[in-house]
């Protein structure tokens, strides 16, 4: 096992990760930048760096900074956490290049995954069903307008390099496609510095499927089972489950036996997780996404197999075999997510930074809260608007449900708006207690209401 490491990350994920190296006897080296002077987790880390201003290009995206931050503290590996630069392949190349290990997939494959067009072709190769559409780059408009006619309207417009819900169009006749099709084109070129779009029919109700994959360096991958976010709102998770209420158990078997072959077929180590899209007018999978990194919502997977994917993570990086097969991955009771951003649900989920004057958290049989504010923590405006995550694990996910609603209800965070409250509300509404619903709810049974 590595004796020190670097966190090149923030928030709850460092102080997540601070905590399973604690446990495994590894020294930490938390970074920061101005912005994060007064976060808790450099307190946790054994060492802590400043890295630069605010803006995450001065420090947190910041190749150089990072790579020399990690020098001066000589650790033996960096772990990335999730965005910022988890899945930049340049970064695992310097990583590489510099002699320090990189916790998470070799940068080949994390260069072919990565590309959202790369990643359906290698699907398709694993036999794995993809969603109709675009084989490649769309050159033109001209190509575009061909291609949707093609498909059928309504397609997806959804950028190459695309990710955190970003990038991504829906299409419904030929006048918009042509005026989306130029805006998303500058769009990813701004965001992504990558303009290459691709082209797939748009499922109109769909629920997301997602199956988390750990693999060694000696050749063993497993999955762990589903976790189904289809609870969201601009693309984005709000709510994580496992396991899905939306599939019957030869479904699962299915779903979760593509995404490990086609993790085996690319190759894949460390922690990823392969998205899908479970098309409720046909009941068919497609392949959606790789995301080559550890997930937010990692936990809710942590809850029901018992395995500490963190741990893992590290475990495989420096060279250790899973010492458990496929066989031995348990699948016990239910466990749900929900992500409380200092966000307005009144509004449209618009941000709303600002200083915690109270915080309460909740606690009790069955609760997991990682997060890494206090009270007097002020939420920095710069960042994404993550509070923390508040997750439960019970026999039923009936149960489950009962245990997040009286979660929710002790949780008091003042005066900054959060999601608490309309957690609360879609916990107690009729539809998702069915489990019978698509990506569609919360715009239809909260915003509308
Ligand atoms: P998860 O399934 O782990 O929730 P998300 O897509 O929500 O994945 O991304 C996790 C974090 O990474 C979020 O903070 C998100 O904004 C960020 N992120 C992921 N991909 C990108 C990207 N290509 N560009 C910018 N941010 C990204
Ligand atoms: P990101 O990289 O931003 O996570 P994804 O490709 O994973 O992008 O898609 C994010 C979300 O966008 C999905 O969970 C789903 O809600 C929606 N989406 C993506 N592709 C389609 C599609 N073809 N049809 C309908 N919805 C889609
Ligand atoms: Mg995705």
């Amino acid at each position: 096992m590595f004796s020190r490491i670097l966190i090149a990350n923030r928030g709850e994920i460092a102080l997540r990760i601070i905590r399973a190296c604690k446990e495994l006897g590894v020294e930490t080296v938390a970074v920061f930048s101005e912005a994060d002077r007064n976060a808790s987790y450099l307190h946790l880390a054994d060492d802590h760096i400043c890295i630069g201003e605010a803006p995450s290009a001065d420090s947190y995206l910041n190749i150089a900074r990072i790579i020399a931050a990690a020098e001066i503290a000589d650790v033996q590996a960096i772990h990335p956490g999730y965005g910022f630069l988890a899945e930049n392949p340049h970064f695992a190349e310097v990583c590489r290049d510099c002699k320090i290990a990189f916790i998470g997939p070799d940068t080949e494959t994390m260069g072919k995954l990565g590309d959202k067009i790369e990643a359906k072709r290698i699907a398709k190769a694993a036999n794995v069903p993809t969603v109709p559409g675009s084989d490649g780059p769309i050159a033109d408009v001209e190509e575009a307008v061909k291609l949707a006619n093609q498909i059928g309207y309504p397609v997806g417009i959804k950028a190459a390099a695309g990710g955190g819900g970003r990038g991504i169009r829906a299409v419904h006749n030929e006048a918009t496609l042509r005026g989306s099709f130029r805006q998303a084109q500058i769009e990813a070129e701004v965001a992504f510095g990558d303009g290459r779009l691709y082209m797939e029919k748009w499922i109109e109700s769909m629920r997301h499927i997602e199956v988390q994959i750990l693999g060694d360096n000696h050749g063993n991958l497993v999955h762990l089972w589903e976790r189904d976010c289809t609870v969201q709102r601009r693309r984005q998770k709000l709510i994580e489950e496992s396991p899905s209420p939306a599939l019957s158990e030869e479904q699962r078997q299915a779903v979760c036996e593509a995404a490990a072959r086609l993790c085996r077929q690319a190759g894949y180590t460390n922690a990823g997780t392969v998205e899908f899209i479970l098309d409720l007018s046909s009941g068919e999978f497609y392949f959606m996404e790789v995301n080559a990194r550890i997930q937010v919502e990692h936990p809710v997977t942590e809850m029901i197999s018992g395995i500490d994917l963190v741990k893992w993570q590290l475990r495989v990086a420096a060279g250790e075999r899973l010492d458990f097969t496929q066989d031995q991955v348990p699948r016990m009771g239910h466990a749900i997510e929900c992500r409380i951003n200092a966000e307005d649900p009144e509004h449209n989920f618009r941000p709303c930074p600002g200083r915690i004057d109270v915080y309460v958290p909740p606690g009790g049989p069955g609760v997991r809260l990682d997060s890494h504010v206090y009270q007097g923590y002020t939420i920095p405006s710069t960042y994404d608007s993550l509070i923390g995550k508040l997750l439960v694990h019970r026999p039923t996910r009936a149960e489950a449900i009962q245990t997040m609603w009286r979660a929710l209800g002790e949780f008091q965070i003042h005066p900054v708006k959060t999601t608490v409250a309309m957690h609360q509300h879609v916990l107690g509404h009729p539809t998702f207690l069915s489990g019978q619903f698509d990506t569609g709810f919360v715009e239809k049974h909260v915003l509308a209401k």
